[in-house]
C-alpha cells in the first residue's frame, strides 16, 4: 500500500513541501509525485498531529462486488460473444448480418437501436449477446480495466486472405484471458477462397480446428450472402453448454459498462451490460467514480424495460456523469454508500495518476511484488516482439527453459515486428512487461505505454534478455523478509 506525497498532505490539508521538509529531516529526498508506503505516511501524518485512520480498499468497497451466491440459486444464463479478426475480414458484416437476420420483420417497425451490444435468438433456442465493438482493443482494453465481459470470441478469419497480423494477436488476447475461440471462416463465397489453408494455418498458432482433429468449432460462412449464420449461432451455443454458464438472477445487480456518452437531451447514457443479478429501473448504481438512480432501462430494440437480467444489455439513465467503457457496475443500498464509494475512487484515481506520471506501473523491477502474493506457481507474463521469427523463437525457447516448478516466464503473445499499440493494451491487462528484439515502438504504443506505466525494455542480445529475465525470476524466488 502506498500514496504520494500530494495526496497525503491534501488528505491532511498541509502543504506539500511541508511533508517534503519533514521527509528531509528524516534524510528522505523526494519530489512531491513520490510514492511512500503506507507506514511513512503514518508516521508523517502522526508528526504533523494528525490521527490515522487507514481506509483500505476492502473497506470501502467491501461486499460490491464477487460475493458468492449459493449453488441453489444459478440459472443458466446466454453466451456473451466478441467477434475478433484482421481488418477488413469481416467483424461488422458479420454483426450486421446477424443482427439483422433476427429482426422479427414487422415487429415494431424492425427498429435496431446500436446500444454497444445486442441479443439475438439461436437456432437451438436461447439467447446470445454479441458485444458490438469488435476487435481485440476494446476487449482487452476492458479486460484491463478488471471487467470479464466475454465468454466466448468468435475469430472471424477471411478465406481469401488467411490468417493476419491481427488474426495472431486476436489469438493471444483471447488466450490471455482465458476465452475460448469459434473460428468463422469468411467471405467463403470468394471464388478464390481457400478455407482449408485457414485450417492448417491456424495450426500454427495452436488453434486446432475440429475437421483436423482439435476441439474448435469452426464454421464457414458468408456475412455478405449471410450463408450459415444460424450453424454460427448454434455453435456459439453448443459452447455456451459445454461452458455451463450461469448466475443468480435474483441477487443485486452487477456488470459493466460497455460504453457510455454524454447525451443532450437525455443527460449521461450508458450501455451495461448485467452479469449476476437483475438490475431494476429505481435502483442506486455506481460505476467507476460516478453513480445514480436507475430512472429508465432501454433495451437493443429502442423499448424501455423495467428489470434487466443477467447476459442482458441495456441503456442506463439516471447517472449524474458518464462512467466510462469498462467500469465494473454494482448496486448499493442507499445514496450515501453510492456517495462514499464515488469518492474513495476519485480519491484513488488521481492517486494512480500521480503513480504512473511518476514510474512504471509494470516493470521487471517491482514484478516481484505484485507476484509475491499469488499462490502455486509464479509466473513472469511477457509479450515479445523481434525482428524475425527465428530470432523470436529463439527467445520463446530460451526463457520456456528458465521455468522451474516455482516460477516460469508466461508469454502472452510474441510476434514480427514494431510494438503495437495492441501489444501494450495485452501486458496491461495481464500486468505484463514487453519486450523488443532488434525492433522499436510504434509511436501509438510509445504514448500508451508511457500513459499506462507498462515498461517496454528493449535488446538487441539474446544472452542479456533471457539473463534479465532469469534475473527477475529469482527475485521472485528471493525469500522476502
Ligand atoms: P472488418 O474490418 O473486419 O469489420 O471488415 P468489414 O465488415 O468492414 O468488411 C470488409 C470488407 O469485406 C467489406 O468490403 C465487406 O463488404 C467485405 N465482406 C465482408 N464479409 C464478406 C463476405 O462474406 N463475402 C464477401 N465477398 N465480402 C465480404
Amino acid at each position: 500500500e502506498t500514496i504520494t506525497i500530494q495526496e497525503l498532505a491534501n488528505r491532511m490539508s498541509e502543504r506539500g513541501v511541508d511533508v517534503i521538509k519533514l521527509l528531509m529531516r528524516q534524510g528522505q529526498m523526494h519530489k512531491i509525485t513520490d510514492v511512500i508506503d503506507a507506514d511513512t505516511a503514518e508516521l508523517i501524518a502522526t508528526e504533523m498531529g494528525h490521527t490515522v485512520k487507514r481506509v483500505a480498499e476492502s473497506d470501502v468497497e467491501e461486499g460490491l462486488f464477487d460475493t458468492p451466491d449459493a449453488e441453489e440459486t444459478l440459472q443458466p444464463r446466454p453466451p456473451v460473444v466478441t467477434i475478433m479478426g484482421h481488418v477488413d475480414h469481416g467483424k461488422t458484416s458479420l454483426l450486421d448480418a446477424i443482427r439483422r437476420a433476427n429482426v422479427v420483420s414487422g415487429e415494431a417497425g424492425g427498429i435496431t437501436q446500436h446500444i454497444g451490444a445486442y441479443q439475438v435468438t439461436s437456432p437451438l433456442g436461447g439467447l446470445v449477446t454479441f458485444i458490438d465493438t469488435p476487435g481485440h482493443a476494446a476487449f482487452t482494453a476492458m479486460r484491463a480495466r478488471g471487467a470479464k465481459v466475454t465468454d466466448i470470441v468468435v475469430l472471424v478469419v477471411a478465406a481469401d486472405d488467411g490468417v493476419m497480423p491481427q488474426t495472431i494477436e486476436a489469438i493471444s488476447h483471447a488466450k490471455a484471458a482465458g476465452v475460448p475461440i469459434i473460428v468463422a471462416i469468411n467471405k467463403i463465397d470468394k471464388p478464390d477462397a481457400k478455407p482449408e489453408r485457414v485450417r492448417t494455418e491456424l495450426l500454427q498458432y495452436e488453434v486446432q480446428v475440429e475437421s483436423l482433429g482439435g476441439d474448435t468449432l469452426e464454421v464457414e460462412v458468408s456475412a455478405k450472402q449471410k450463408l450459415n449464420l444460424d450453424k454460427l449461432l448454434e455453435a456459439i451455443t453448443l459452447q455456451a453448454e459445454v461452458l455451463d454458464l450461469k448466475a443468480d438472477p435474483e441477487r443485486a445487480a452487477e456488470g459493466t459498462v460497455i460504453e457510455a456518452r454524454l447525451d443532450r437531451g437525455r443527460g449521461p447514457v450508458a450501455t451495461v451490460l448485467v452479469q449476476r443479478g437483475t438490475l431494476s429501473v429505481g435502483n442506486i448504481i455506481v460505476a467507476g467514480s460516478q453513480w445514480g438512480r436507475v430512472r429508465a432501462l432501454i433495451d437493443d430494440q429502442g423499448q424501455n424495460c423495467v428489470h434487466a437480467g443477467p447476459s442482458f444489455p441495456a441503456e442506463v439513465l439516471g447517472f449524474n456523469g458518464a462512467p466510462e467503457a469498462g467500469d465494473r457496475v454494482a448496486v448499493v443500498e442507499s445514496e450515501a454508500r453510492a456517495r462514499e464509494i464515488t469518492e474513495y475512487r476519485d480519491r484513488q484515481k488521481r492517486e494512480q495518476a500521480a503513480v504512473r506520471g511518476s514510474g512504471a506501473r509494470s516493470s521487471l523491477v517491482d514484478m516481484m511484488s505484485q507476484l509475491k502474493a499469488t499462490a502455486g506457481r509464479k509466473e513472469v507474463p511477457l509479450v515479445i516482439k523481434g525482428d524475425v521469427q527465428g530470432s523470436v523463437e529463439a527467445i520463446v525457447a530460451a526463457l520456456e527453459k528458465l521455468g522451474t516448478d516455482e516460477v516460469a516466464a508466461r508469454v502472452l503473445h510474441a510476434g514480427v515486428g514494431g510494438i503495437t499499440e495492441s501489444d501494450i493494451t495485452l501486458a496491461e491487462a495481464s500486468n505484463a512487461v514487453v519486450i523488443g528484439f532488434n525492433v522499436r515502438a510504434h509511436k501509438e504504443a510509445r504514448e500508451a505505454s508511457e500513459r499506462l506505466g507498462i515498461e517496454i525494455r528493449y535488446y538487441n542480445i539474446i544472452y542479456n534478455l533471457v539473463d534479465d529475465i532469469k534475473a527477475a525470476m529469482s527475485g521472485l524466488l528471493a525469500p522476502t523478509l
